[in-house]
């Protein structure tokens, strides 16, 4: 007699102890079909291969353009000079740019040295492999204008916004970094040029040191005035292009 309520009571125990066992075997295997679910997820997964295309798509206000068509109308520009550099991992990855929400302003900081000489520097880091540098463009003391990097490719400029950004590198005779008239002269007409075509306006126009604080291009960031004087300018011969007849702007959507 003793010994049967234990036992009763142990029998009892036992189908108690099954249910919470397939309880927690039934939670596991929920748990995994879940996470297996989340981890096979990709939004937009459909599209993905598209978007990755050499023909990236831009939105810009009303307009919708492709980044690459840009590229060949301002090939076609006789006032800018393509000397794109050989694609390679130091200085034009060949990457496609899918989107551009800045253009990044920079100062050469070596003081004297050319347009070309910079273009070469960037074009022997395909060799030399020293470290990874290059800007979608470069304007010398004179006012020359040459592109390095194509508008629909990243440039290793602007650090982590090189992904998103165009840039454009100035030459300077001192060491205040301050542009000559011509190179300021030539950086108003490709910014304002740029804007246009991208939808985009001057307060869409940054610093380096916007983006990370470094002192670059120095002079700019020491003058603060004169960095809005020239969003000013841009935004004044932007206004100026905007306000050609329409023939004239057909080119941009065409
Ligand atoms: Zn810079």
């Amino acid at each position: 007699m003793t010994t049967r309520t234990p036992q009763r009571t142990s029998r009892r125990k036992r189908p108690v102890r099954r249910l919470f066992t397939r309880l927690f075997g039934i939670v596991i295997v929920i748990g995994i079909i879940l996470g297996a679910a989340l981890l096979s997820y990709r939004p937009f997964a459909g599209s993905g291969g598209e978007a990755q295309g050499d023909l990236p798509i831009y939105l810009g206000g009303a307009r919708t353009v492709s980044l690459a068509e840009v590229q060949d109308k301002l090939a076609a520009l006789d006032w800018v000079k393509q000397v794109l550099l050989p694609v390679n991992d130091y200085s034009r990855p060949g990457t496609a740019l899918e989107e551009i929400n800045n253009i990044v302003v920079h100062y050469v900081g070596n003081p004297g040295t050319t347009a070309a000489q910079n273009r070469s520097y960037f074009s022997r880091l395909a060799d030399s492999g020293e470290t990874l540098a290059s800007s979608n463009f470069l304007i010398g003391m004179e006012g020359e204008i040459l592109e390095c990097v194509p508008i629909n490719e990243v440039a290793y400029c602007s650090n982590w916004r090189n992904e998103d950004t165009i840039s454009i590198e100035c030459c300077h005779p001192g060491e205040s970094g301050e542009f000559t008239n011509d190179t300021y002269d030539s950086l108003v007409r490709l910014t304002s040029w740029l804007c246009n075509e991208l939808g985009l306006d001057s307060s869409d126009v940054i610093r380096h040191y916007d983006v990370t604080g470094k002192e670059c291009p120095k002079y700019y960031v020491e003058h603060e005035n004169a960095w809005e004087v020239f969003k000013s300018d841009v935004q004044e011969a932007l206004d100026v292009i905007q306000a050609l007849p329409a023939p004239e702007q057909k080119g941009a959507a065409d």
